[in-house]
């Protein structure tokens, strides 16, 4: 997996910070998280193919989580797209869109597809033979989700000249990646792990913002190997926080460790506070492995 940071600034775009996008390249996706206004710009400046992008998600309806979308919607049709673009968000999403190409009397040329959501549970979004996507239902001051990104168990990994020595025919050779025991053409059962090794562990990423503090979400993210949870407040703003319902790099921190996550990254900062670094020192007193998630940084995991 790898996460590119396209903007993680809470608010209004300035010279230097963009508001929330990321894109995910899992399994040959590349999913487009959030889209603040601005990344169609971002997207050009790191060279991310337009036409790869197939699903967007958004988060909630604030400006600085979706302003972009109408313009890339637009730009894509511009560029001639012909694949369908799906886009996941809360409910409205479809209207605000639809309203915005009606009063300009435009169309795309390509299919788009809303899935609008309205679940304050977490559900199954999207699903195809490598990947699954998950709902993470945040607590904000509008209907908001965060989103797991979670790689299936692959195949295991066949050892061929142990399966051929072991005198087993070729035709079998799948079933043994899929993990059965099979019988090799002397009539005995071989077991799968004399011949196969175990798949690669399958990754997760875990995007949650906006949100305040939320112990609920911690089952739904357990051992998640990278976790983008937004830190807009320091715990000297804590009263803001609460008051906006957004969270401190503290408290992001305690949910990463409850939840026995592998990376923390912050984000979302609000633009009052100078120097990023106290978020890592704040998150850091509490959780060791702790990110800080800027314009432009790509992350592999
Ligand atoms: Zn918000």
């Amino acid at each position: 997996m790898k996460l590119t940071i396209l903007g993680c600034y809470s608010a209004t775009p300035r010279t230097l910070n963009n508001t929330t996008s990321q894109v995910l390249e899992i399994n040959n996706h590349m999913f487009l998280i959030d889209c603040g206004e601005g990344t169609q710009v971002q997207l050009r400046k790191h060279k991310i193919k337009f036409n790869r992008i197939k699903h967007i998600f958004i988060s909630h309806l604030h400006g600085d989580h979706f302003f972009g979308l109408v313009g890339l919607i637009s730009t894509f049709r511009l560029l001639t797209r012909e694949a369908d673009l799906h886009v996941y968000g809360p409910k409205g999403i479809k209207e605000v869109v639809i309203l915005q190409m009606k009063l300009a009397d435009s169309w795309t040329n390509y299919n788009l597809y809303f899935h609008e959501l309205t679940s304050n549970d977490s559900e199954l979004i999207f699903e195809d033979e490598k990947v699954e996507v998950y709902t993470i239902p945040l607590n904000h001051r509008v209907y908001t989700n965060g989103f797991l990104f979670k790689e299936k168990t692959g195949l295991r990994k066949l050892d061929v000249y142990a399966a051929e020595k072991a005198g087993i025919n070729q035709a079998y050779f799948r079933k043994l990646t899929q993990g059965f025991d099979v019988v090799n053409e002397k009539g005995v059962l071989i077991s799968n792990e004399l011949v196969t090794k175990a798949a690669a562990k399958p990754k997760s990423y875990a995007f949650c913002s906006d949100t305040m503090y939320k112990e609920d979400i911690i089952p739904l993210i357990q051992n998640t190997d990278v976790l983008y949870h937004e830190s807009t407040f320091l715990e000297q703003h804590r009263h803001l926080a609460k008051k906006t319902k957004h969270a401190t790099a503290k408290e992001a921190a305690s949910i990463a460790k409850q939840a026995n996550i592998g990376t923390l990254l912050l984000g979302h900062y609000s633009t009052r506070y100078n120097d990023i670094g106290k978020f890592k020192d704040e998150a850091k007193q509490l959780f060791d492995n702790v990110e800080l998630a800027e314009d432009g940084k790509s992350f592999k995991f």
